[in-house]
């Protein structure tokens, strides 16, 4: 029985619907780090809620909040199984020390922020000094003095977005800066006579260095600065983001807590005197319905208030790690204050904090100082002797100690009421992740998503595409004939107008990914999918770029946001262009029709299954060879179903619009210009006079019906196009690059046409038609495309006389359609996202794998 007592137990081996307590949670520095921060810590209780459909990952109940872990991170929790004589106890209580003055007395803390007339008071003051130095001071001084700079912090999900969005109003700027890592918004907005200038930080569940966003997050509080921190709180699941603020305090930052979902708290009648908890943390909380807007001007006022009267309304506390820890901390911290330059930048306590939990940057830092190495071997020792006595490493230690501090003060202000025990935001998970129905659905929502992206997408697409034609010939009618108008109307216009046309589609399919994200359906998604994601190395949320990239890889290269982990965002950013687009399509279907009598739809579909094929190998290749080692990890919170709200999804759309206009027209304006003068030098004039004449001369005889005037008109136009193209430097590159088409069996106007197919894939098809059609003489309307190109022969080379395209031909071009380079639009998106590298990396790698596989194709044809 005893033996059978000490055997291990690993989360991963409890029963769906049964609990267990956590003991210890073994892995690796990031993954036991981000599980703990999750809430799995010692002493807590863990429920399994249930399987995803392929049984893995399995979603637990940790503190008040639902996660889901893959099997292999669920075994290395060791837990006891929970039954009627096995209770969880918490075997510490935090207590909470007070920040001296500088005199020894103890900061007070009355709070202010809630009392209308602190408010007013303030007001008034400011106004008064307002009205007798307006017009003395200048107006950038008086802004300059009364900027405050607020950064948002808080959990995934806690509402920031919508505070900010709420905050900011449309009505003033809100500036993105985005970055392959993260994004920063930032709004400016005018309250009460201050300028706020508002950060909206990437959600965090700490602020350690395990991953990018929280690296972020640290270096922008350290170095840039802000003059305070807009702590928001998720009022439904206050232990764990309570996490994150006893972090922020150790951090010495002045405080405002917004305490989000106070509408959610309400519901569930929890009850909870939150005024108490910020009088013993040092900081005003101030409770807030983000989605709906209210609270948040009292959060502004708090703002101001701890912003002009810091004294009264925070005060520095100390999170108690007991007394073993704290002894280790004082002689480091010691040691660390004899550096003036670095305690300017973050506090001592929090220096000494992270070098004790063996914090790899903060080492480096320290180690550059003049007692760097002391420190260091102080911290060593202290760290060796604390691992000993409680055989347990430090920041386990540590992290223990906060949710001890955290469930101390929470036992003396918090109790989960009655309805809350009874909550229906997880109900819909019965329904949405349930074993059989969870697949079906989630194809059902893909697919509505798909449709109404590029079915309802196609009415305004063609509205733009008929007003860019329209004003492509306005202008034209306008310019003079020459250069100018050339460049302007077939370049500039047509060109950007190219990429334009994809706006609508951007626009609905982020109202959807929107609604998705916001409703909480996008971690189930992920949920329900990783099982198959992670078997070709990725997560389940690269699931949606892949299906949206069937209609466009623009929008899922941009959709690749969603990914939290930069290793996975490449890697679906680098896979997702295999997914065939439906500017394809137009070549598939010229191609199949004119060259497979049977089993059309077959051949069809064998291009899409090898997109995809070629999809997976790739992620799988980039796993094993560039990003190699780099640890994944799933963990992921399931957050309750939500309301969306519109407000939101348009602001969210809004923003994705722009940037997608903005950054996209610069770098496809210069593309544009630089493919039509590619197209359009050097002039073919003698060629182009003579057959100017000859539609001069067409057009004086008298002898020929307008019809058919008309006809012939057009066929020489057609022709002069052809003469420029093959005259020009692209119709040059295309004969240059013969000796590398013809062993696929392509000639040089197929190799034209597919370099004009980097402006889009579409083109491709535009190209053949000029010319493929200029070379047949007298083309009668009733000779469609489709017969023009399967009547082409060679007039030159080996296969003189011989058809260019056969089946074989034919299915090998649709494959190299398939897999080489994506389309300018789509390399600026990866650039973008990934990284010049990366767009480079995607040229070469994808024109070098569909030269290979349709190689292969043309040359085993043969063969066979
Ligand atoms: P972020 O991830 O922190 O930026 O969170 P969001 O602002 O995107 O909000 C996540 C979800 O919670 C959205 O569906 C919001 O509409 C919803 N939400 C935000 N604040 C509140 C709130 O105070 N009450 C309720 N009930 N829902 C909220
Ligand atoms: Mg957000």
């Amino acid at each position: 029985m005893e033996i059978e007592n000490e055997k291990r137990i690993s989360l991963a081996e409890i029963k769906t619907g049964t609990k267990c307590v956590v003991i210890k949670v073994n892995g690796h520095g990031g993954l036991r780090h981000r599980l703990m921060e999750m809430g799995f810590v010692k002493g807590e209780t863990v429920m399994v809620v249930k399987n995803a459909p392929l049984l893995d990952p399995v979603e637990y109940q940790v503190m008040q909040a639902h996660v889901s872990l893959r099997r292999s991170e669920a075994d290395k929790i060791e837990v006891v199984p929970l039954t009627d004589d096995v209770q969880p106890v918490s075997d510490y209580n935090g207590t909470i020390t007070e920040e001296k003055n500088l005199d020894g007395t103890t900061v007070d803390n009355n709070f202010k922020v809630l009392e209308k007339e602190s408010v007013f008071e303030i007001d008034e003051k400011r106004n008064k000094i307002k009205g007798i130095n307006e017009k003395k001071i200048s107006k950038t001084i008086m802004e300059k003095s009364s900027t405050i700079t607020v950064a948002l912090i808080g959990n995934p999900n806690c509402g920031k977005t919508s505070f900010f969005n709420h905050a900011t109003g449309l009505r003033e700027k809100v500036g993105n800066y985005s970055g392959v890592t993260v994004d920063l918004k930032v709004g400016i907005f005018y309250h009460k006579g201050y300028t706020i200038r508002l950060v909206d930080l990437p959600g965090t569940y700490s602020i350690t260095e395990y991953s990018p966003e929280e690296r972020y997050v640290r270096e922008y509080l350290t170095r840039n600065n802000p003059d305070m921190v807009l702590n928001i709180v998720d009022a439904s699941n206050l232990e764990r983001n309570l996490f994150l603020t006893t972090q922020l305090i150790d951090m010495n930052v002045r405080i405002v807590m917004a305490l989000n979902m106070f509408d959610e708290l309400k519901s569930k009648e929890d009850k909870f005197d939150y005024k108490s908890l910020g009088k013993m943390l040092g900081l005003p909380i101030v409770p807030t319905t983000a989605s709906k807007g209210t609270g948040i001007s009292d959060v502004l006022q708090a703002i101001i208030d701890v912003y002009e009267d810091r004294k009264n309304l925070t005060k520095h506390i100390h999170v108690n790690y007991g007394q073993d820890i704290e002894n280790a901390i004082i002689p480091i911290k010691q040691k660390i204050e004899k550096n003036k330059d670095i305690i300017n930048i973050y506090p001592a306590r929090y220096i000494a904090i992270t070098v004790l939990e063996s914090s790899k940057s903060t080492m480096e830092e320290i180690q550059a100082l003049p007692n760097g190495s002391e420190i260091i071997q102080e911290a060593e020792n202290r760290r060796i002797s604390l691992e000993k006595s409680y055989s347990e490493d430090v920041s386990t230690l540590i992290t223990n100690a906060r949710y001890a501090f955290i469930r101390g003060a929470l036992k003396e202000t918090y109790q989960q009421g009655e309805k809350g025990k009874k909550w229906l935001a997880y109900k819909a998970d019965d329904i949405l992740t349930n074993k059989w129905l969870g697949f079906p659905i989630l194809i059902f929502f893909m697919w509505l998503m798909f449709q109404a992206t590029f079915t309802f997408g196609a009415y305004p697409q063609e509205w733009i595409e008929s007003g860019v034609s329209w004003f492509g010939e306005t202008v034209g009618a306008w310019l003079n004939e020459g250069i100018l108008r050339d460049l302007i109307v077939e370049g500039i216009i047509a060109g950007v107008g190219g990429v334009l046309v994809f706006l609508p589609n951007i626009l609905i399919l982020f109202f959807f990914i929107s609604i998705l994200e916001d409703t909480g359906y996008m971690a189930r998604a992920a949920f329900i999918m990783d099982k198959l994601m992670h078997k070709i190395g990725l997560h389940g949320k690269s699931f949606i770029p892949f299906i949206i990239g069937f209609g466009c890889s623009v929008p899922a290269i941009m959709a690749t946001r969603t990914l939290e982990n930069k290793k996975d965002r490449l890697v679906t950013i680098l896979a997702t262009p295999f997914m065939s687009c439906s500017a394809r399509l137009p070549v598939y279907l010229l191609f199949v029709s004119a060259f497979f009598d049977k089993n059309q739809g077959l051949i069809l579909l064998s291009i899409y299954a090898i997109g995809v094929v070629f999809a997976i190998l790739t992620a799988m290749l980039l796993n094993k060879t560039v990003f190699n080692g780099l640890s994944e990890q799933f963990v992921m919170e399931l957050p309750p179903y939500r309301v969306p709200t519109g407000r939101n999804a348009f602001i969210h759309m809004w923003d994705k619009s722009v940037q997608y206009l903005q950054k996209m027209a610069t770098i496809i304006l210069a593309a544009s210009i630089i493919i039509w003068a590619l197209e359009y030098f050097p002039r073919t004039n003698e060629k182009m006079d003579a057959l100017a004449q000859q539609i001069e001369e067409v057009q004086d005889d008298l002898t020929i019906r307008e019809v058919q005037k008309t006809e012939t008109v057009t066929n020489i136009e057609r022709k002069m196009t052809a003469a420029q193209n093959e005259y020009s430097y692209i119709g040059r590159f295309g004969h240059f690059i013969e000796p590398v088409v013809s062993p696929l069996g392509f000639d040089w106007r197929i190799g034209v046409s597919l370099v004009t197919g980097i402006a889009a894939k579409e083109v491709v098809v535009s190209t053949m038609a000029v010319l493929f059609q200029a070379e047949s003489d007298d083309i009668d309307d009733n000779e469609s495309l489709k017969d023009i190109i399967k009547s082409q022969k060679w007039a030159y080379g080996p296969h003189i006389g011989e058809q260019v395209f056969t089946p074989l031909v034919a299915y090998g071009f649709m494959l190299f359609v398939l897999l080489c380079t994506p389309c300018m639009a789509a390399l600026a998106a990866i650039k973008r996202e990934a990284g010049t590298k990366w767009a480079i990396f995607s040229v070469f790698y994808s024109t070098g794998l569909a030269w290979i596989v349709s190689f292969l194709v043309y040359q085993i044809g043969m063969l066979v």
